[in-house]
């Protein structure tokens, strides 16, 4: 698994990206806990009143964290570039950030946005 960075016109900007990967075994169990968790909650509290929207939103809230959680492929470690724009160098340190479709970062020198990308292969 590989990251690069890409410029606002999705220019391949050259840079060195940390990644680092999500077991999948630790993250299933988290999926199905959450899935299951948020159903088997739902239930039980049906029989607190008012009944219909925990029924509706406990499953609806571990389903949907348990998306999301799902489709976390890798956390974003150092990053380390020269901004096209300025030259400057960027050097990130590793935040330990979930990766996803909007894992932007800032030049420090321009403020230019750089979007992280997740390469195949
Ligand atoms: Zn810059």
């Amino acid at each position: 698994m590989r990251m690069g960075l890409r410029d606002r016109r999705g220019s391949d900007v050259p840079a060195q990206i940390d990644v680092v990967p999500i077991p999948e075994g630790p993250k299933l169990a988290k999926v199905l806990s959450l899935g299951l968790g948020g159903i088997i909650l739902g239930v039980a509290t049906a029989f607190i009143p008012p009944h219909v929207p925990q029924l509706i939103l406990l499953p609806s809230a571990g389903l949907f964290l348990a998306v999301q959680i799902n489709g976390q492929k890798a956390k974003v470690g150092a990053i380390h570039g020269t901004c096209p724009k300025c030259q400057a160098a960027i050097d990130l340190p590793s935040e330990g950030k979930v990766w996803s479709k909007d894992s932007w970062i800032r030049c420090a020198g321009c403020q230019e946005p750089y979007r992280v990308e997740l390469l195949s292969g």
